[in-house]
């Protein structure tokens, strides 16, 4: 789980007070209200993260069906810089 992938979630748009409960719906410093995104827990961003990437997984391997494999990590750039073929 990449926690790092959401820097900017959890934190009042307000006052950029880093909400600690995501379940209340006013920020515990300047108690306006939180949008929805802030209130986000972890669990449920990378549960639609993972169904995200499910379904880009899917798109790649119908798209293509040589299917060198293990490249979820595509787009992310760093990790192309990394040599695939070292085993
Ligand atoms: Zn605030």
């Amino acid at each position: 789980m990449n926690l790092d992938a959401f820097p900017s979630a959890r934190r009042c748009p307000a006052c950029s007070a880093v909400v600690a409960s995501r379940r209340s719906r006013l920020c515990g410093v300047c108690e306006q209200p939180l949008p929805e995104s802030v209130r986000f827990t972890p669990d449920e961003a990378a549960q639609q993260a993972a169904e995200f990437q499910e379904i880009r997984r899917r798109q790649k391997s119908s798209d293509s069906e040589a299917g060198t494999g293990g490249m979820d990590s595509y787009d992310m750039g760093s990790d192309i810089a990394s040599d695939p073929g070292a085993c």
